[in-house]
């Protein structure tokens, strides 16, 4: 019964092999969850274990298609055996994960957080970033556990918002980012241009990696650049719930005239010499420093030129590399194990009240029974076995959890995001950002005898990072506040509250816009909470801190009182105490 999936060959026609793959080849199989008892690897299969890892997330503006590319990942890497349309009632979707979504849809069996299989060797760990079209904390977070991403666009539409927004993270982590340009099989932007865009639009050099091939405005393939050959794709006539069949074939040959006519060889032939003109020469190491974006296009719907851009992006994307930490670099390879929290969740199982700690492994193999040191607070936490969601359902995960993959720990309040969890030695890795909340709300409960379920609630929520908790001083006890980095967590706040908290709770919203914590003379922060335009709260850890109407007030204050330090994020000592 530990079994929960048996993935299942997929047809190895189509598919172009990996290159540079450094484990041992191992087909396609989705892994088995087993309770049997890891054991211990020795160096040299640590080393190839982490090498053939490949840990990322897929950043898009909602709609660009990540659901329907992330289905089709799953397609190709055995773990379903047909892919249909994964169908949106979008109604309540921010509340959950796509990944949720679709696990109930499509009865397969995910991890909540990052999804795993195997595919020609690589182990792969797709982060999930939930798509809210608001600002999202969460999904910021999950790419401090990438060690590459997939920027997905529309190709009517290129760069909007989101991808905005999360590029520059990955920006900042000079994380390498490959891009593939979907919904291709339908006519959109004149490629190049699109391109352009980008590259203005982001800073990033974009190289073509492959090349949509029409006819009559339709897509039958893509020309490889790197192979300087053209995949055919037939249709399958399933609308996407298969892999195509695919055929390499040269741009002089009679297949591709048969297939696409000679005006559009000629046109194609045309694009071709454009390209080796005025397109980027591939320069891989720019790719690897985050500098260059290799771009693919195709469509995940009818999956042509799905299995080529994978192909690219597993020969390209990096394996776990080395961090930094406060004791130094930490090599992924290196003894003991280490790794940090990214996310928290609470209430996963509504029938088990329990709060998961997802752990990005950045060195070592998980060892369960180990005690480990929570970073924070010094805290002893003894490793137990990690979890996993299979069909919602927890289930022991299976083995040997090494640098770059992704274990759920089960607990009961002694994590929070940002912690670093190691064994043998108090290392930190610094870097989860938290970021500092830009809207506020004064919460009301209507039934008084549920003010301690609605604490409650807060408290978790806080913990997972879904708002920020603070305190008003009153003479009645401590009004309680919330703040959130976009006002759609708001809604995921007051919704959870209900369902999971059975508490019906209303926000009056507060006419501030920023909030730093303060350290200095008590009477420094005083004179300034007083001043109009701002407010002096505390934080769940008493810390104090100040809420300003806007950016202005904020940097007057901070001009005015040199007393006084500001901090965006909590200072360390405060949540130390
Ligand atoms: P997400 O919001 O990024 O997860 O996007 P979805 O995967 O849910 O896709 C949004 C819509 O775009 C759905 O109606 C999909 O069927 C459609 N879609 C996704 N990929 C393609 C594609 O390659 N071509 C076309 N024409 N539609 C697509």
């Amino acid at each position: 019964m530990g079994a929960s999936y048996s993935g299942s060959a997929f047809r190895a026609a189509a598919a172009p092999t990996a290159t540079a793959i450094t484990a041992p080849g191992r087909g396609s199989s989705l892994t088995l969850t087993t309770f049997t008892e890891p054991v211990a690897l020795t160096d040299a299969a640590l080393a190839d274990e982490i090498g053939r890892r490949r840990t990322f997330a897929i950043i898009s503006h909602p709609d660009a298609g990540k659901t329907t590319l992330t289905e089709k990942l799953l397609l190709y890497g055995g773990a379903i055996r047909s892919a249909g349309s994964v169908k949106s009632r979008r109604s309540d979707r921010h509340a959950t994960s796509d990944w949720l979504e679709m696990e109930q849809e499509r009865g397969i069996s995910i991890t909540a957080s990052v999804l795993h299989f195997d595919y020609q060797g690589f182990r792969i760990n797709l982060l999930d970033t939930p798509g809210h079209q608001d600002f999202s904390e969460d999904t910021y977070r999950a790419l401090t556990a990438a060690d590459s991403a997939i920027m997905l666009l529309d190709n009517r539409k290129g760069v909007e918002t989101q991808t905005r927004k999360l590029f520059s993270v990955c920006r900042k982590r000079r994380l390498p980012i490959h891009t593939f340009v979907n919904k291709c099989d339908r006519v959109g932007e004149d490629p190049l241009g699109l391109l352009d865009d980008v590259q203005v639009e982001l800073g990033i050099d974009c190289f073509v990696s492959t090349w949509p091939v029409r006819r009559d405005g339709r897509l039958v393939g893509v020309y490889d650049r790197e192979r300087a050959k053209i995949w055919l794709y037939s249709d399958m006539g399933d609308h996407g719930k298969s892999r195509p069949d695919a055929t390499l074939v040269d741009l002089e040959s009679d297949e591709l005239e048969a297939v696409i006519g000679t005006e559009s060889v000629e046109r194609l032939a045309e694009e071709i010499d454009l390209l080796e003109i005025a397109g980027t020469e591939a320069d891989y190491e720019a790719v690897a420093r985050g500098e260059a974006s290799p771009v693919c296009f195709g469509s995940a719907l009818t999956n042509f030129g799905v299995d080529i851009f994978l192909e690219r992006f597993l020969a390209l994307a990096p394996p776990p590399t080395a961090r930094e930490s406060t004791d130094g670099v930490v090599e992924p390879a290196e003894h003991p194990f280490s790794g940090f929290v990214f996310k928290v969740q609470a209430n996963m199982d509504p029938r088990h009240r329990d709060r998961v700690a997802f752990v990005r492994v950045c060195s070592g193999e998980f060892d369960e029974g180990a005690e480990a040191i929570v970073s924070r607070t010094g805290q002893k936490l003894r490793l137990a076995q990690p979890q996993e969601f299979m069909a919602r359902e927890r289930v022991h995960a299976e083995s040997n959890a090494v640098a770059g993959d992704v274990v759920g720990l089960l607990d009961r309040g002694s994590l929070r995001v940002g912690d670093t969890v190691a064994v043998g030695r108090p290392v930190e890795y610094p870097g989860v950002p938290r970021f500092s909340p830009e809207h506020f709300a004064q919460i009301h409960i209507e039934d008084a005898l549920r003010r301690k379920h609605l604490d409650r609630g807060l408290r978790h929520l806080a913990e997972e990072g879904t708002i920020l908790l603070l305190f008003a001083p009153s003479i009645t006890g401590p009004i309680p506040i919330v703040g959130a980095v976009g006002s759609l967590q708001f809604d995921v706040l007051l919704d959870r509250l209900e369902r999971e908290y059975s508490v019906s709770a209303r926000l009056e919203r507060l006419p501030f816009h920023c909030a730093r914590w303060v350290t200095g003379p008590d009477k420094a922060i005083d004179k300034i909470a007083n001043a109009y335009g701002r407010r002096r709260v505390v934080d769940a850890d008493g810390a104090a801190l100040i809420l300003f109407d806007n950016e202005w007030t904020l940097r007057r204050s901070m001009e005015q009182e040199e007393d006084l330090t500001f901090h965006d994020v909590q200072p360390r000592k405060a949540a130390d105490a």
